[in-house]
């Protein structure tokens, strides 16, 4: 299958409509969020959902998010809105944030991997908008890379992953905050954070008396409630060692792990801030932002975890951040990118 990519601006209606009309007929096609690019389909229909895990490889217990245009299309995706489920919904939507909530029956099997409940997120992109509004239908959206890999946060990272296993990729340029939507049950009696995101625990206690974190997301042996967050993900292809600490430590110990590294023979690449890489002065790095500017860095996050993959490198070193505000989300995709190979200085 040939895999055409079409830039497009959320003016560009024939575009969208074509997009539209492929997601009607049941194919898969590639779009532009605020997180990161979704591989998008109807939601309502097992044959096209079936095709998204087809693409990417994934697994199929691993439950897929749909993507309504409004709170109108939220009724064909949930009989019942918990009162929590409504509270982040009018403080948050539309924006990165993914609530779990009873699925209606009518939503496949497919799409929630047998689950009772169902996430479903509504995205301020204007591009993905329209493309659900022209299809009429909720739009199951996973992101749009081979399982396992980093999500892609351009076109061209989507095209690596999907060149001729998709027909379009709709390119509207880079996608916003850079990392995937906050998923929150709202299933509890309070809410509790699945998978961190933009939309922080400190912004979700502005408005709720208590918010939990899937315990899963701190220890080792407990197993998530989200069944996506329990597989490795977005790996490079060169091991990666993740340092975890203040960041005023952060130079010392890349500069002493680099040295040892490289005196075993490996070839070492390090991602890390433009402060920490200023004065390290070596060549193999990826500067992924001020460690000033969590945002920026967490935009910048895929890209790095991407750009050592056709270098001739056979380990990366990556500095931490801080696990408050977005920082628990760039953690946890780094501690994931590691599987868990972690050094706390
Ligand atoms: P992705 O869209 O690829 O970034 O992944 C979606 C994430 O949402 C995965 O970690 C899923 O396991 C999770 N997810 C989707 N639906 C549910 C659900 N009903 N309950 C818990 N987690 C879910
Ligand atoms: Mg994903």
């Amino acid at each position: 299958m040939e895999t055409e990519i079409i830039k497009v601006t959320p003016e560009d209606n024939e575009a969208i409509e074509k997009a539209a009309g492929l997601i009607k007929s049941g194919e898969v096609v590639a779009f532009p969020t605020e997180t990161v690019y979704g591989l998008g389909a109807n939601g309502l229909d097992t044959q096209a959902s079936a095709k998204i895990y087809r693409a990417k490889g994934r697994p199929s217990d691993n439950p897929l998010i749909l993507h309504i245009d409004s709170v109108e299309m939220l009724s064909m995706v949930t009989k019942k809105m918990p009162p929590m489920a409504v509270k982040i919904l009018s403080a948050f939507c539309p924006g990165p944030v993914t609530m779990i909530v009873p699925k209606k029956e009518t939503i496949p099997d497919t799409i929630t991997g047998g689950l009772s409940t169902v996430g479903v997120r509504m995205p301020a992109n204007p591009i993905a908008r329209k493309l659900i509004n022209l299809s009429g239908v909720p739009i199951a959206a996973p992101s749009a890379n081979i399982s396992g890999r980093p999500s892609p946060t351009t076109a061209a990272s989507v095209y690596r992953d999907m060149k001729g296993r998709i027909p379009l990729i709709l390119d509207g340029g880079a996608a916003g905050f850079g990392v995937e939507s906050t998923i929150i049950d709202c299933t509890e009696e309070v809410p509790v954070i699945l998978r961190p995101g933009a939309v922080t625990k400190e912004m979700l206690e502005e408005i709720f008396a208590e918010v939990r974190i899937d315990p899963a997301l701190t220890k080792k042996d407990e197993i998530p409630k989200a069944p996506g967050m329990k597989y490795r993900h977005y790996a490079p292809k060169a091991p990666l060692v993740l340092f975890e600490g203040k960041k005023e430590a952060m130079l010392g110990a890349l500069a002493k792990a680099l040295k040892k590294y490289q005196g075993e023979g490996q070839k070492v690449g390090i991602i890390a801030s433009s402060e920490v890489i200023k004065a390290l002065a070596y060549d193999a790095v990826y500067d992924y932002g001020s460690n000033k500017n969590l945002y920026a860095i967490a935009s910048n996050l895929y890209n790095a975890l991407l750009y050592f993959d056709d270098k001739d490198i056979d380990i990366i070193l990556a500095e931490g951040t801080t696990q408050k505000g977005i920082g628990l989300a760039i953690m946890n995709r780094l501690k994931k990118a590691s599987g868990q190979n972690i050094i706390k200085i």
